[in-house]
């Protein structure tokens, strides 16, 4: 059901996390630290900045340590870490610089013992343990089900059960659920009907949306969430990004992309998207390879004055 469109949307930037974790070679946490600042400076307001794993599992997030301690001094900004398990979050807490834990369930068996050797309904309880251990600490946390509209190893996931672990963890009261689509299969009208549902069940808790652009429908997948009443995108700056443990997962949906996208729709997000291109370029000469962002490409529409549209022959 097609209703009003929303007259702005939050934007989660997850670039320094599930954006790296996949690169193989080691990014320093001065770059990190560095790809961090363009995102604030952009108008990132909530920042995935590391995950707090064993980092014999994500060697590209060993250093989530060090990139906490460089963390700029924002009361504006709040920055979340992931975590898979109580050591994790003890980890991320201790740091002192994390406002948010991001905690993650797993939608299926297969992905959850494949990627934190927990069966999902273990993750669900773990889930929810760093939930309270979150709030006990004076922090916030996020709840995301991974898999949630497919699952690398056990193929189509039922959306009552979804909804189900939707439901189990906003009882421990985070700041919103997360539906994340880990590898990349869901469809636009799969995500309307999933949101939807989500938002009916855990209603007034907001839902969050993760994409990944692995089939090329990452950014119609935004348009049904967003027109389905989710409140907050995950994006990655350049669309980086992977998971490790998820054969096949390809970049997140890209910052700039969701920015063009929603901002020529009317849909206002905060973030500057010459900023968000730029950072794209400086990203791209770090990492000496092309972004799979479009816009990034392309440039926005229509250009500053002075510049005219590059046109194919
Ligand atoms: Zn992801």
């Amino acid at each position: 059901m097609y209703t009003e469109m929303p007259s702005s949307i939050e934007i989660v930037e997850v670039s320094p996390r599930d954006g790296l974790q996949n690169e193989k070679h080691s990014i320093p946490a001065a770059d990190k630290l560095a790809l961090i600042a363009r995102a604030i400076d952009a108008g990132a307001r909530r920042i995935e900045v590391t995950s707090f794993v064993n980092p014999k599992a994500v060697p590209q997030m060993a250093d989530a340590d060090d990139v906490c301690a460089g963390l700029p001094q924002r009361d504006d900004v709040t920055y979340i870490g992931l975590v898979m398990n109580m050591r994790g979050a003890e980890r991320a807490i201790a740091s002192g610089r994390i406002d948010q834990l991001g905690a993650v369930a797993v939608a299926t068996d297969g992905l959850g013992i494949a990627n934190q050797g927990q069966t999902s309904d273990e993750t669900i309880d773990v889930c929810r343990d760093i939930i309270a251990r979150a709030k006990e600490a004076g922090l916030t946390a996020q709840a995301t089900i991974a898999a949630s509209f497919g699952c690398p190893f056990d193929g189509e996931v039922s959306e009552d059960r979804v909804v189900h672990m939707a439901r189990e963890l906003a009882q421990s009261g985070p700041v919103e659920i997360a539906l994340a689509d880990t590898i990349g299969v869901a469809n636009p009208a799969h995500v309307a009907r999933l949101v939807e549902r989500v938002r009916a069940a855990i209603n007034p808790l907001p839902v969050r949306v993760h994409f990944h652009n692995t089939r090329g429908t990452g950014l119609a997948n935004v348009w049904a969430a967003v027109a389905a009443g989710a409140s907050t995108v995950d994006a990655s700056i350049g669309g980086l990004g992977g998971c490790p443990f998820a054969p096949g997962a390809a970049g997140n949906v890209a910052t700039e992309d969701v920015l063009y996208m929603l901002e020529r729709a009317g849909i206002e997000t905060g973030h500057s998207l010459e900023k968000t291109i730029a950072a794209n370029h400086w990203l791209a000469t770090l990492m000496n390879k092309e972004m799979p962002a479009m816009v990034g490409k392309a440039g926005g529409f229509p250009k500053p004055a002075g510049i005219t549209e590059r046109t194919a022959a």
